[in-house]
């Protein structure tokens, strides 16, 4: 079967390669790959910057957002044949830590954590794919592509988790207006995720990309400038650029009692920054800024159920590009408009 592999750690050693077919060791479900979303992650790895072999191999089995349809499973998976599914990404370190011992290897603490098509384990860009029953995901047939969506919507219903979670600390939290900087997949899933807990929704970008419509039409508003220069204070930032100076700014511009909850990963970038100031800032107000990546299997629920309650004309304009499997290597090219591109199997 063709799969997208590569060497980590070696820049532009990805190819469409002819591999063997999923040994059964890699799960009991046998899955026919339907769509394959890329990101950042999967052009750093492409890069060479990240990303980890299968122990004893060279070659990763590139991509991490999954969706396809079941070809065989066992009758006791939870799944049948022709359900639609998607592969969770992390995988329990081997220790296990505490956090991996209970299900939550997204907070994993050791560190030895594995994630398919990123650290250690082949990933889902190949025609097929082989899934444990406790590590799928089945998905409403419904959604169509549009559950290509679901591994992005989890890592932002793994942010949202955590700043309800934090926010439950005062028993008064009744946070009322949202700050999102980026307007990526990452930044319109957590606005989107944002308009449906009910808050005012502010999504700054750099206007280059023309997602204002976009933005609007979730009921958001959209605007510009920069994030110093906000005319007030947002109870809750969900930061979604990873750019030092975005984060510099956003960790500063909350409300007393507000969350900052970082999701970008952007690059070393030495700068100054007044630690003096933003600590006063942080004791006398309150605040929080933490960090957030992956996502457990309830997590995976809270994004099934936030895409199930999405207007699904909307999420479908996320889709910006498809791309067939003989041609992917355009799935990491960054086009004008681009929002999510997939690597679209049937075409
Ligand atoms: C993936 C996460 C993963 C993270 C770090 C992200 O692109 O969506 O599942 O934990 O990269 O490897």
């Amino acid at each position: 079967m063709r799969a997208i592999t590569l060497s980590p750690g070696v820049a532009d050693s990805a190819d469409l390669e002819h591999i063997p077919e999923p040994p059964e060791s890699h799960g009991s479900i046998l899955v026919r790959s339907l769509a394959l979303g890329v990101c950042g992650t999967d052009r750093e790895i492409v890069s060479g910057a990240y990303g980890e072999a299968p122990p004893g191999s060279e070659r990763l089995v590139l991509g991490h957002e999954s969706f396809g349809e079941v070809i065989e499973a066992p009758a006791d998976s939870g799944v049948v044949k022709d359900d639609r599914i998607v592969g969770i990404v992390r995988r329990p370190d081997p220790v296990p830590c505490p956090a991996c011992a209970a299900g939550e290897w997204d907070m994993c603490r050791n560190g030895r954590y594995t994630e398919r098509g990123i650290k250690g384990r082949n990933g889902y860009g190949a025609e097929r794919f082989r899934l444990e029953p406790k590590f799928a995901v089945k998905v409403d047939a419904s959604l169509g592509v549009l559950a290509v969506l679901m591994e992005p919507t989890s890592i932002v219903a793994k942010a949202w988790d955590h700043v309800e979670r934090i926010g439950k600390r005062a028993r008064s939290w009744k946070p009322g207006r949202l700050l999102v900087t980026g307007s990526g997949p990452i930044g319109l899933l957590a606005a989107m995720m944002g308009t449906q807990r009910g808050f005012e929704v502010h999504v700054l970008d750099l206007g280059k990309a023309g997602k204002d419509v976009i933005i609007r039409d979730l009921g958001a508003h959209h605007g510009t400038g920069k994030v110093a220069d906000l005319d007030f204070k947002p109870d809750v930032v969900m930061e979604c650029t990873g750019a030092p100076s975005v984060v510099a700014a956003a960790v500063h511009c909350v409300a007393p009692g507000g969350i900052v909850c970082l999701v970008g990963l952007g690059p070393d970038h030495p700068m100054t920054f007044d630690i003096g100031r933003f600590n006063r800032m942080l004791v006398l107000g309150n605040d929080v800024v933490f960090g957030s990546v992956n996502a457990n299997r309830r997590h995976y629920d809270m994004a099934a159920d936030a895409l199930a309650h999405a207007d699904k004309s909307w999420l479908g304009r996320l889709i910006s590009r498809r791309v067939p499997l003989s041609r992917w290597p355009e799935a990491l090219e960054r086009h004008p408009g681009d929002i999510k591109v997939i690597v679209d199997f049937t075409l």
